[in-house]
């Protein structure tokens, strides 16, 4: 059986998240991205649900996939640097992890898979360590957390709808390589590999049970 994925678009609906000079809205666009993302993480042999319904809050969500059993939790996002009343001058991917070597290397799959189809590397965000998202500290399990690019910059938000198939194949392509879904020619990880991520999967979600019994202590 396949890892247990579980998707979380942006629920905010519009007017949160308008695209800039565009007729869209950060809602719309994450959850068709979430649907193509899952999509091409079931054909990819993953177990998936994808949350998409705009009532349901973050905690809710949260407590959805601990009772679904998730292995992996991934919120969808694209990024604003204004208010939305001018053109944002930020552009570019991002990954949000948690505060944990395990978290770092599956958001930077993630994040490597994104900028090999994103057009300006330079632009490129990085890995950040987020200590206050409620999905990333408040998910018992591995959070990887993308901010695809900025949509409240023009040619960023232009970026992002017309290429939504290939966003969600990135995705799916970063959380591929970290886990080493065998992909077309390559070849099969071999088993030490394997069982020394397991053990790092474990120890993760570990900590992140702790430090969230602590919270609610
Ligand atoms: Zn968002």
């Amino acid at each position: 059986m396949g890892k247990k994925i579980y998707l979380s678009p942006e629920r905010r609906i519009a007017p949160h998240g308008k695209y800039w000079g565009m007729e869209l809205y950060e809602h719309d666009l994450c959850g068709d991205i979430a649907q193509k993302t899952g999509a091409a993480l079931t054909k990819a042999g993953f177990q998936v649900k994808v949350q998409d319904d705009p009532a349901l809050t973050m905690e809710a969500r949260v407590a959805e996939a601990v009772k679904w059993g998730a292995d992996c939790y991934l919120p969808i996002h694209t990024n604003a640097s204004t208010n939305g009343t001018k053109e944002g001058t930020a552009r570019g991917p991002l990954v949000l992890a948690y505060n944990h070597p395990t978290s770092l290397a599956a958001c930077k799959a993630v994040y490597e898979a994104l900028l090999e189809i994103y057009p300006e590397k330079s632009k490129g965000r990085g890995v950040q360590i987020n200590s206050t998202f409620y999905e990333i500290i408040r998910t018992p399990m591995l959070s990887v957390y993308p901010e695809i690019a900025f949509h409240d910059n023009g040619v960023d938000a232009k970026w992002l709808s017309q290429n939504r198939q290939a966003i969600a194949e990135a995705l799916c392509k970063g959380l591929c390589n970290y886990y080493g879904v065998q992909q077309g020619n390559e070849p099969a990880q071999d088993l030490l590999q394997e069982l020394e991520r397991e053990r790092a999967l474990r120890a993760l979600a570990e900590e992140k049970l702790a430090r969230i019994q602590q919270i609610l202590d």
